[in-house]
């Protein structure tokens, strides 16, 4: 299938004006924006990862799913990459690596998003397709770690261009860590992997590239524990690096990115006033709305009697959802009920 262009805004935009602003791009708030659109609702989407997919994409891209109804099987990534071209005619716009942070209210009584990078997003509708929380990412265990956090210290990669030039250390063994390797290789000015052990989680094709390179000594290969930061005032000039039998030895970087991985957190939606089940969001079953009219919750994120944690549940969830907010969008408009496959005017919006 071909690969969807995403449209991704730039960090810190707006104030944005939408009909829908989502928080989450996992399988349940993408399919959201297919219901939504459906109704003509534009939507936003905002996730803390720096790729859509939610759980599908960050745990578990290559491990067959058997329940979505319709697909006998399909990978978490191939679901994702479905959903995407799904809603690629209601041109969805995603604002990725940013939390949801802050809730507010407008002078006109919509509310109001504003994410970890400033990002203002103004809405008649929330909805909260957040899963088990932000996918967020486990940091160094270094004492002075936080004093070069953003600067020269980096959990992910926002722009690949702040590191052209430099001398960067990229630490961890997984996707995220190999994939940045290979990206940063021909832009860097050297690159040096550091893991703890000479076996990597990440994908057979991408170590083999990393091999090639350090066998081409285009970039090197360390294995060891990253054991101390040097730097100051906030700019690293060193990293120390302890290998098994040895003192601890220093070696000169730019930047380092850290790549341990993720944890998940609820984080700040949990201080917005909302009903909730200890970690969850209380809703009722009709319209799937939290305890703040407006605001609606889905997906593995919400609570009810009976709640099954299935994407196929989430699905349900999204389609009963949207018939609520188009009020709240549309105040004024009259919602008819339309199939897909025997209304003209769907078959329009949808481009088919
Ligand atoms: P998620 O997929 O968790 O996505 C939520 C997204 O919200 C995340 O990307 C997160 O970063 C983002 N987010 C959260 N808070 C914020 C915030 N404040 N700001 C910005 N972004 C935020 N289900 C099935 O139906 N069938 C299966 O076979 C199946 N197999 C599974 C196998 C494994 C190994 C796992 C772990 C789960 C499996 N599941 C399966 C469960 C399924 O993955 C979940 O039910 C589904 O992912 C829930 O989708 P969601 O969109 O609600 O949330």
């Amino acid at each position: 299938m071909k690969k969807i262009q995403l449209s991704v805004a730039e960090p810190g935009s707006g104030p944005i004006d939408t009909d829908m602003i989502i928080i989450g791009a996992g399988p349940v708030g993408l399919f959201a924006v297919f219901e939504a659109g459906l109704l003509d609702m534009r939507c936003h989407l905002i996730d803390a990862l720096d790729k859509p997919g939610g759980q599908c994409a960050e745990l578990y891209p290559e491990k067959p799913i058997y329940d979505i109804p319709g697909i006998p099987v399909c990978t978490g990534q191939e679901l994702t990459d479905n959903l995407l071209h799904q809603i690629s005619p209601f041109e969805p716009v995603f604002h990725l690596s940013q939390q949801a942070e802050q809730l507010g209210k407008t002078d006109d009584d919509r509310w109001c998003v504003t994410t970890s990078e400033g990002t203002q997003l103004r809405s008649r509708n929330i909805v909260i397709a957040a899963g088990g929380g932000s996918f967020v990412p486990k940091k160094l265990p270094l004492t002075n770690a936080v004093e070069f956090e953003n600067t020269s210290l980096f959990y992910s990669v926002r722009r690949m261009s702040s590191f052209a030039g430099k001398r960067v250390v990229i630490t961890g063994g997984g996707d995220s860590a190999l994939d940045w390797a290979l990206n940063l290789q021909p832009i860097a000015q050297h690159v040096t992997l550091l893991h703890r052990r000479d076996q990597f989680r990440a994908a057979p094709d991408s170590v083999n590239k990393m091999r090639a390179l350090v066998a081409e000594n285009k970039m090197d290969l360390l294995i060891g524990q990253l054991s101390s930061l040097h730097g100051k005032s906030g700019i690293i000039n060193a990293v120390g690096i302890k290998k098994a039998g040895q003192d601890e030895s220093r070696l000169e970087a730019d930047a380092l990115l850290a790549f341990y991985g993720l944890t998940m957190k609820l984080g700040p939606i949990a201080e917005w006033g909302l009903n909730r089940d200890e970690n969850l969001i209380r809703v009722d079953t009709e319209k799937f709305e939290t305890s703040q009219p407006g605001i609606f919750a889905i997906g593995d994120i919400c609570h009810y009697p009976g709640k099954l944690k299935l994407i196929l549940s989430g699905f349900h969830e999204a389609a009963l959802m949207c018939q609520q907010a188009f009020h709240y969008a549309f105040p004024e408009r009259k919602l008819i009920f339309r199939y897909t496959t025997s209304s003209s005017a769907l078959h329009e919006k949808l481009g088919v």
